[in-house]
């Protein structure tokens, strides 16, 4: 499904979604020279509406009804899509999201205040048996309520789990990196008796598949591969390129490097 789409990479550039010429930490530690910022797009509701016309038309043929996001960001898009697929069928095309689960540990009534202690055993990074216990103490207040996110899946709430049911669901999402989230919400369409017809993405910069998906079609906007150095082997940090501290990791990044020299010219001393 291939196109040419270069008026979205325009639009993303000009919205400064899409960062060039730039030197970037990532999440995950690397550095590279170009940062996708998705939520510089979602306030420009007419760049949204455009790029989610965009999304809809490859989709037009294939009986879609019902599109589904992952919240928070995807919340825009399922409504946009869905409205641009009912406009381009003349049929209602329903818009829904999924959500992180969460339940409620406690809480606390009117006046009343509650004092609690979570010991968090946490597995150490490098995935052996020792585990970090980590205490936690507060107190709610007065109708306020201890709540935990489980973020290994994401589910349909609010009812919408009966909207899916036994419909063509059509999944949407801005960013693709590891194609993680959207997995899980092409399991949560399944889960809820719906059938995936294919998924739709902004920016494919992970190199996800469809067959990795499992999922019939895969269409994404703009389909891009980004340099991803380790620390250490960037090429920008060596010729002293500053670092972006706006955006990503590079705040933490310069912190901590900072923080080393420090302890580095004690020790020194
Ligand atoms: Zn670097």
């Amino acid at each position: 499904m291939a196109r040419k789409r270069s008026w979205i990479v325009a639009l993303l550039v000009e919205l400064g979604a899409w960062l060039k010429n730039i030197h970037v930490v990532f999440t995950n530690g690397g550095h590279g020279e170009e940062y996708v910022n998705k939520d510089a797009v979602y306030p420009y509701v007419l760049a949204v509406k455009r790029i989610c016309a965009e999304m809809a038309r490859a989709f037009k043929d294939d009986a879609v009804e019902v599109v589904a996001a992952p919240a928070v960001g995807g919340v825009a898009l399922e409504q946009w899509v869905a409205y641009a697929l009912s406009k381009m069928t003349g049929r209602q095309v329903l818009g829904v999201y999924v959500e992180k689960p969460r339940h409620s540990l406690c809480k606390a009534k009117k006046g009343e205040q509650i004092p609690y202690t979570l010991v968090l055993e946490i597995p150490s990074s490098n995935g052996n048996q020792t585990v970090k216990p980590v205490t936690v103490r507060g107190v709610l207040l007065p109708e306020q309520e201890l709540i935990i996110e489980d973020g290994s899946r994401v589910v349909f709430g609010r009812g919408y789990a009966d909207l899916v049911k036994g419909r063509r669901v059509l999944v949407a999402e801005d960013v693709l990196n590891t194609g993680g989230t959207v997995e899980k919400t092409v399991n949560a369409v399944e889960d809820a008796g719906g059938r995936v017809v294919g998924v739709t993405a902004v920016f494919n910069r992970g190199g996800v598949t469809a067959e990795k998906l499992g999922v019939p079609v895969l269409d994404a906007m703009v389909d891009v591969q980004m340099e991803n150095w380790p620390q250490g082997e960037c090429p920008l940090c060596a010729q002293d390129v500053p670092i972006h501290t706006g955006i990503g990791h590079g705040k933490q990044f310069l912190a901590q490097k900072e923080a080393a020299a420090k302890a580095a010219a004690r020790s020194a001393s």
